[in-house]
């Protein structure tokens, strides 16, 4: 998990927040039935065994992306570390756009991430659509005190009488219209009667706060829509103010954790239920909700709806394509659960808005995979070396070890003949200072075989190398006494020809040229780097496994993961990072 009880947890506002809470005795009393319900159903109930309650509380119109990870990292975690228990609960209030496919992907994306919301035999995992019910009955209670009233105002009248940062706003005509008329409305907008958008249901709070969210809100509006799991039984359906309150109330959250844009929200997710536990339909402690500085990244955008167009206008292949930000996107590209927890632990918690580098996420993934996987060896462009002084037709093994810190875990066996295949770039006719890899003359050690000397080169017509020639140094085999005999300041890599495996391997490169695609009013679809993708036929030493989901590090290329598309006919590779951050420099 994102923090154990070996290793030191940084202190956050948040902790501080829950640790006072704890001292200060606000969530003693707290009682919990088992079950989300109003004070009814909570109130004969036992005492709440959660010592804390937090909810990750996505609303199903898209796959999960890095920056839900910081926030389920955030609500998860802080339950696992307090004794208590985080809710995964979809905020299916809106008709429109929200579907089953994503509810699944959404459930699929919190488990692979090591989450899980199960407390003792029951499944934390809740639908606002199941509480459709209780918030009307809340609307009702708000309407019978005189809190609420029907609007008649078209939703432009009450746009323009909402007023501004400064001027207050105006009274709607029909605010103090008797509380019967505005029940009576209220049933048959419930019942169907009205057309979308001719009646409205608002908090009756304050037409002159210099906080608009208080300027009597919009509670309920009508939208003859069908919804993914309700169906067609509601042609009303609660706004996110009236409805995100009443879901964490419900559910008996302590702390109702959400990025800094809803800051401006909490006067009124307070006055709501600071009111509705007066009219009885509420327990204490009620929850209260908390703001911390969304992630930000540079070269990707983490927006559901812009995602949603780069896969719907096939700018990239799928929700789960490599490039994308997405939980299911980073999995394919090899991205592990750890590597994002750790990220997330990286990017700490706090207030203040920043763009963190896309190369913080790259480094947690190479922390991650560097003490485990495997090491093997890929040549990306290959061009043929012959040793012209090893005889044809003879081999002899090469030993190098699986992992260099983990003898245990073995070695990799692998031939060496006459003919090589070695990296396009590992050689050189005219090299620049500095270039200890092949050129004419100069020596080389052959990683986990011999030392060479380069003594010449092919090129075809258009003067493209197309063969070096060298002459091996026989007593310098590796892992021989006579191996540290010829001192060389170059090694490379080389795989026999003959026994080559054949891969597709895509190599990625960042989805966006720009850092910040989407700032200001810039079109985040002009920014596509048209290189995002290169595939290339490579090959693979001898002897590697190419199993579903595998990964390795291919000695000096970075991190690579074998691709689901694979199949034992035509193995597909991705590489997940290069071994050192190469963005900064190109
Ligand atoms: P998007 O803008 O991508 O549509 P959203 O906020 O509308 O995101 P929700 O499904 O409503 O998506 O989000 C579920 C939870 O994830 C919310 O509590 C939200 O605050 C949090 N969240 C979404 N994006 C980020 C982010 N970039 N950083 C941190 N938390 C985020
Ligand atoms: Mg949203």
């Amino acid at each position: 998990m994102s923090t154990s009880s070996t290793s030191p947890v940084a202190s956050n506002f948040l902790r501080n927040i829950i640790e006072h809470d704890l001292k200060s005795g606000r969530l003693e009393q707290k009682h919990w039935s088992g079950t989300p319900g109003p004070a009814a159903v909570q109130a004969n109930a036992p005492l709440d065994p959660a010592r804390i309650r937090t909810r990750f509380p996505p609303e199903p119109n898209g796959y999960l992306h890095l920056g839900h990870a910081k926030s389920i990292c955030i609500n998860f975690g802080l339950a696992q570390d307090y004794e208590g228990t985080c809710h995964l609960r979809f905020d299916d209030t809106n008709p429109e756009k929200e579907e089953a496919e994503y509810v699944n992907s959404i459930i699929d994306a919190v488990k692979w991430l090591g989450f899980d919301w199960h407390e003792g035999d029951k499944e934390n995992l809740f639908f606002a659509s199941d509480y459709f019910d209780y918030m009307y009955e809340f609307a009702h209670a708000l309407i019978d005190a005189g809190l609420a009233y029907v609007d008649e105002q078209t939703p432009e009248q009450i746009r323009s009488n909402r007023g501004t940062l400064t001027a207050p706003g105006v009274n709607s005509p029909y605010r103090d219209r008797p509380i019967a008329e505005s029940k009576d409305l209220f049933q048959r907008m419930r019942t169907g009667e009205f057309a979308d958008g001719s009646l409205c249901l608002r908090a009756k709070v304050d037409m002159a706060s210099p906080n608009i969210n208080m300027r009597d809100p919009v509670i309920y509006r009508i939208r003859h829509a069908e919804h993914h799991r309700t169906g067609t039984q509601w042609p009303i359906y609660p706004m996110y103010t009236f409805a995100h309150p009443i879901e964490d109330a419900l559910e008996g959250i302590t702390h109702s954790i959400c990025t800094l844009e809803f800051e401006d929200q909490r006067p009124f997710y307070n006055w709501l239920l600071e009111h509705l536990q007066a009219l009885g339909k509420l327990l204490k402690p009620l929850p209260h909700q908390h703001e911390f500085s969304r992630l930000n990244m540079t070269y990707i955008v983490t927006s559901k709806r812009k995602l949603l167009q780069l896969v719907k206008e096939q700018y990239v292949n799928g929700w789960d394509d490599p490039r994308l930000p997405t939980l299911s996107g980073l999995r394919r590209r090899g991205y592990t659960p750890e590597a994002i927890r750790l990220f997330c632990e990286r990017l700490g918690v706090s207030k203040s808005e920043s763009r963190i580098d896309f190369s913080l996420l790259e480094q947690a993934l190479r922390d991650c995979l560097d003490p485990v996987v495997d090491r093997s060896v890929a040549i990306l462009d290959p061009i043929k070396l012959i040793i012209s002084n090893y005889p044809e037709g003879q081999s002899e093994m090469c030993h190098a070890p699986k992992h260099p810190h983990h003898p245990e875990q073995g070695q990799r066996e692998f031939p060496f003949s006459r003919e090589l295949w070695i990296e396009r770039d590992d050689f050189m006719e005219d090299p620049p200072k500095k270039y200890f890899r092949l050129f004419p003359g100069n020596t080389v050690r052959l990683k986990y075989a011999y030392v060479v000397r380069c003594t010449g080169f092919e090129k075809d017509a258009d003067g493209k190398v197309t063969t070096v020639y060298a002459e091996y140094l026989p007593d310098t085999k590796s892992g021989t006494p006579g191996s540290s005999s010829v001192k060389v300041k170059g090694n490379i890599t080389w795989i026999n020809a003959a026994d080559a495996q054949a891969v597709t391997i895509n190599l990625y490169d960042r989805l966006f040229t720009d850092p910040i695609p989407d700032a200001g009013d810039k079109n985040y679809l002009d920014a596509i780097n048209p290189q995002s993708l290169q595939q290339v036929q490579a090959l693979i030493e001898p002897g590697t496994t190419f199993e579903p989901g595998q990964q390795w590090q291919f000695e000096r290329l970075g991190y690579f993961i074998v691709d689901p598309d694979s199949t034992s006919e035509h193995i597909i590779i991705n590489r997940s990072t290069t071994m050192r951050d190469t963005w900064v420099k190109k």
